[in-house]
């Protein structure tokens, strides 16, 4: 089944309420609400859905570290400019929501 909606910000509506359940389990400091979110992410892309940059707030960073939920910090030889997130997080959560590569800890299931 493929869920069609007639609305161009879906996706972007869509990532956003996955943020906002990222803030709280950033609060709860909750992981297995993490592990939640990329499996509802993954089920997203399943049906089609796009990703945006903003979902490598759903991992740590492997640059500097951050934690999920957390925005990146600068840190020697990788300065942030404009963005919220290093590119290499960006691109990691892309490739860990469509299982190209496993994720990251403290999320990975051991
Ligand atoms: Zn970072």
């Amino acid at each position: 089944m493929r869920i069609y909606i007639d609305e161009p910000r879906a996706a972007e509506l869509f990532w956003e309420g996955m943020r906002e359940v990222a803030a709280g389990a950033a609060r709860h400091q909750d992981d297995d609400l993490y592990r939640a979110i990329v499996k509802i992410g993954r089920g997203a892309l399943a049906q089609g859905g796009e990703l945006v940059p903003q979902c490598g707030l759903f991992l740590q960073c492997p640059v500097c570290q951050a934690v999920a939920g957390q925005r990146c910090i600068n840190v020697p030889r990788h300065p942030l400019r404009e963005n919220l997130l290093h590119p290499e997080r960006t691109e990691l959560a892309q490739m860990a929501l469509r299982e190209e590569v496993p994720l990251p800890p403290p999320l990975r299931d051991e």
